[in-house]
């Protein structure tokens, strides 16, 4: 890890050629900033110092992940590698979690303890399932985000499979939106190769609140995928809320009960608190409140996009596809205001 000290913009004790750079600093690798970092490679600006701070080297890439769960694709086939990236874009990487902003004094505060100056900042930070407000989800449920802790859950599941194939498995995937959906169907794929006798040793649990699955989509999308689940002999429960995870078992406000070996948690999405703890305007789930030219409502000088941004001025659903669309422009709004050119809004 490395720290950044140089100095801010027109101080002129330090009369050093870094005197005159400005700070671009990303906060997460995610997909609008895997984008808008490659285009930066291709078509950078000399006069600016790029730093990008992640937790992790590898960033996930959401669309390849349900297939990578499925065995289809490999952990590197579906990961980006962002100090290759990085490096590609000139810009330097720190591997430290962001925890904080001290948006008077424009800095980032990491883990480490470290504090990050930044002229522009930009967030694509992602965001991870609500689990909070339900007794025992905390302790028992395993969050589909953050991805590397998923994964290792996923890993351990399907080495116990492997180890004792003729045991039987009772999954709990919480949450009927994209995400809920995409798991049960590829977590059956991949174990239905691994058991013996898969129709009678793996049952797949899928619950939603719901009275229709992909709430977010249209009837015939949502009445297709809950004839592929049936077909494929997963048990779908509409119209359950879960009110407790216990150590083996969930409870439903109905009385419904499933007992499981694993629960998977895949509900609505939501901000890390402190980002709704800094002085950045939020909305009531805690995610950045954005215009068309992806800047902060509250603070110009902060772009957000992917998942933490909300468009003040579009209903965008949560996903990658989104975040992917928000790479160029960020990437071009970017540039212009380095160089003190208008802002370009999202078409
Ligand atoms: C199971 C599942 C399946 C999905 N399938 C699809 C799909 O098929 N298609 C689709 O469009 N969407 C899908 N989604 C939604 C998709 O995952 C998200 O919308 C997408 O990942 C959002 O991208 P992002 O760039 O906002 O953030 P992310 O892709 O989540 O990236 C954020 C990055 O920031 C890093 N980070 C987070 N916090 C910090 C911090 N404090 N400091 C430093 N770094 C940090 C993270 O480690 C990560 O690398 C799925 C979601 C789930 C849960």
């Amino acid at each position: 890890m490395e720290s950044h000290n140089t100095p801010t913009l027109f101080d002129s004790s330090s009369p050093s050629p870094n005197h005159f750079k400005k700070k671009l600093v990303l906060i997460g690798g995610g997909h609008s900033h895997a984008i808008a970092l490659k285009l930066w490679g291709m078509d950078s600006i000399p006069s600016t110092d790029l730093i990008l701070i992640s937790d992790v080297e590898q960033t996930p890439y959401s669309g390849m992940l349900p297939g990578h769960v499925a065995g289809f694709y490999s952990y590197t086939e579906t990961h980006i590698d962002l100090r290759n990236l990085a490096k590609f874009a000139g810009a330097k990487l720190i591997i430290d979690r962001a925890v904080d902003l001290d948006l008077n004094n424009h800095k980032i505060i990491c883990e480490s303890g470290k504090q990050i100056e930044f002229d522009y900042l930009s967030l694509d930070i992602g965001s991870t399932p609500q689990t909070i407000t339900i007794p025992g989800a905390n302790k028992y449920a395993i969050p589909a985000k953050p991805v590397p802790e998923f994964l290792k859950a996923w890993y351990e599941l399907k080495q116990e499979a492997i180890s004792n194939s003729t045991q039987p498995i009772s999954l709990v995937i919480v949450g009927g939106g994209a995400g809920g959906v995409e798991l049960a169907l590829n977590m059956q794929a991949c174990l239905r190769k691994i058991l013996d006798r898969p129709q009678d040793n793996l049952q797949i649990h899928l619950v939603h609140r719901g009275d229709r699955l992909l709430s977010g989509h249209n009837n015939w999308v949502s009445n297709k995928l809950k004839k592929i689940l049936l077909e494929r002999g997963i048990k779908l429960h509409l119209e359950q809320e879960v009110i407790e995870v216990l150590s083996d078992r969930i409870n439903c406000k109905s009385g419904f009960s499933i007992q499981y070996d694993r629960v998977f948690w895949v509900t609505q999405a939501t901000a890390p608190s402190w980002i709704e703890q800094s002085q950045l305007a939020t909305n009531e789930r805690g995610f950045v409140l954005v215009t068309d030219t992806l800047q902060s409502v509250s603070h110009p000088q902060i772009f957000a996009a992917g998942d933490i941004a909300t468009m003040i001025d579009h209903k965008r659903p949560k996903a990658g596809v989104f975040a992917v669309r928000q790479g160029q422009p960020l990437f071009h709004n970017w540039q212009q205001i380095l160089t003190e050119q208008p802002l370009t809004k999202q078409p």
